[in-house]
């Protein structure tokens, strides 16, 4: 059994097996081996799997595309059987005391290499088959998820870091838990896992992934960040108790549906959850939500491989307003930039990219983007309570442009004939610090402000929050955060806005107490914390 630390991102325990992650364009890596005959052993076991998986392609292709076309599996099949083919790995192994995928990629690119530099068509041809095939093998091997496998078994993912992008495209189905090398609490990765509802621990370290192999067997725990690979039947033990504890916890946190958020001496807030696409509405609503106070709408642009049009976006939008059913629902303008790149939005790469072109600054200097996802917000209004809101405000003259580009986006629907409803509400977000600190002007301007403490953060306490090395110089209850978070919620009061927080922190129980008194009025986290939230809530006596 081995150990590692990092740090747990959300609570719950996984036990499941291990799918190693590649990045698309990551190399197989050379791995010194001592034990040449486990390496020899598992090159015969994924070959074993994919003479299996590639029957039952066959078997599919037959059916569906015929015998002729279906052919090419069972070349694939003998290929994989082939004499010459499997000496060559056997003998990298033993020759070089490596892993069995570097001598599967070595042998790929030999023998494509060979075929390639043949005069016959067809020999020239099956280049291509020899890496097919030598690519489910390393699949097998590093335990990777293949579109084909059909696998029913949910893996836990393994890898060095998970981008954004690389999080949303993930088949959520076959996912039991994250476990990442790099990465910090509140990158998005983290956010996305609690959204999800997956166990999560980042920042395990690069021994971790260099010793990690697919397919072992691991046990993580969320709460405390560890991982056992391979554990004893004591450890297994324990931790099967320990995963049901929780889930039994989460069964009783479940009584609490249909239960008011409100104090002990009656003062009530709202509590609503956080998204990122339609998948998590079933969430909100299995716990209760009382609205979703933060739908970050960039998640659309980041699963789409082009702009998003504004029906696609209108019908979105509509869907979540309607599921909602007249409950309301906050949708964040797009926030990309900094860690969440969009290819096809063709971003330079910047220095300092947290502190570069992203959130509204794209908006405001591309409205055409701008203006179609204000479209279809406003259209898709008339289907429920909207509120839209705007990221990274700094200044009022940037809030004075956002109100004319809206009232712009509406003059236009009106003269087209096009509805939308009155009662729009428009806020903004409070993450930065000019924001908190001008809020007394910003308020003025917008029906409500959301904080969000996770650029809020890093941006009052200059820690960059996709670093893992400054995390113990990032103290989230730092008394600069809660004085420009009260400062807001002052401000807010005084002129007529509401005041939520939508940032990890709104989750952090330890500090709830503290955001009553201040006077938030409401307080948005992932779906799975709402009812711990709530519980929280109303075990705190505001007279005391
Ligand atoms: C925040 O910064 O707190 C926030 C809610 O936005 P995001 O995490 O998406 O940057
Ligand atoms: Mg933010």
């Amino acid at each position: 059994m081995r150990k590692y630390t990092g740090k747990g991102v959300y609570g719950a325990i996984a036990i499941g097996r291990v799918s190693l992650f590649e990045k698309q364009d990551a190399a197989v890596k050379r791995i010194h081996i001592t034990d040449t005959d486990n390496e020899k052993k598992r090159f015969e076991e994924a070959k074993m799997s994919a003479i299996k998986q590639l029957q039952e392609v066959y078997d599919k292709a037959l059916k569906e595309v015929g015998e002729a076309n279906a052919a090419i599996f069972e070349i694939h099949q003998m290929m994989l059987d082939d004499d010459d083919y499997n000496d060559s790995v056997k003998n990298i192994i033993d020759s070089q005391n490596v892993n069995a995928e570097y001598a599967v990629a070595v042998t790929s690119d030999n023998f494509a290499a060979m075929f390639s530099a043949m005069d016959d068509e067809y020999m020239k041809a099956r280049a291509a088959d020899v890496r097919d095939i030598s690519n489910r093998l390393i699949n097998n091997l590093s335990g990777n998820v293949s579109a084909e496998t059909d696998s029913e078994e949910k893996l836990i993912i393994c890898a060095d870091d998970l981008a954004p992008s690389e999080t949303v495209s993930l088949d959520k189905e076959k996912v039991l838990a994250f476990v990442t090398a790099q990465g910090s609490s509140n990158s998005h990765t983290a956010i996305l896992a609690r959204n999800m509802n997956i166990p999560a621990v980042i920042g395990v370290g690069a021994e971790f992934l260099t010793e990690i192999k697919g397919g072992e067997e691991v046990i993580v725990d969320g709460f405390t960040g560890e991982i056992f690979v391979n554990p004893d039947k004591e450890n297994l033990e324990k931790y099967r108790q320990k995963q049901a504890e929780d889930e039994e916890k989460k069964r009783l946190l479940q009584e609490l549906k249909g239960k008011d958020n409100v104090t002990l001496d009656g003062k009530k807030i709202n509590i609503y959850a956080n998204i990122g696409n339609l998948d998590n509405i079933g969430a909100v609503l299995m716990n209760d939500a009382g609205g979703i106070g933060l739908f970050r709408s960039e998640f659309i642009y980041l699963e789409n491989s082009d702009y998003p049009t504004e029906d696609q976006q209108f019908s979105i939008y509509k869907k979540v307003l309607e599921s909602m059913a007249g409950k309301k629902v906050v949708i964040r303008t797009l926030d990309i930039g900094a860690d969440k790149q969009v290819d096809y939005f063709n971003l330079k790469k910047e220095a300092n990219p947290a502190l570069g072109y992203r959130a509204i600054r794209i908006c405001l200097t591309r409205t055409d983007i701008f203006k179609t996802q204000l479209r279809a917000l406003y259209r898709a209004s008339v289907f429920g309570n909207l509120g839209i809101m705007f990221p990274m405000i700094t200044s009022v003259s940037e809030v004075k442009k956002i109100l004319e580009i809206c009232n712009e986006v509406k003059s236009e629907l009106k003269s087209e004939g096009m509805e939308f409803a009155k009662n729009v509400e428009l806020g903004i977000m409070i993450e930065t610090p000019a924001a908190a600190i001008i809020s007394d002007k910003l308020a003025q301007m917008v029906d409500f402000f959301s904080v969000g403490t996770n650029d809020l953060t890093q941006y009052t306490l200059a820690c960059d929050r996709q670093n893992p090395d400054i995390e113990q110089f990032v103290d989230t209850h730092h008394e600069a955060i809660l004085r420009l978070i009260e400062m807001s919620a002052e401000n807010a009061h005084r002129h007529g806005a509401w005041i939520g927080i939508c940032g990890e922190l709104a989750a952090d129980t330890t500090l709830t107490e503290t955001f009553l008194r201040m006077g938030i009025d409401e307080l948005s986290v992932s779906p799975a914390f709402v009812l711990k939230v709530r519980n929280a809530v109303r075990m705190i006596d505001l007279s005391k």
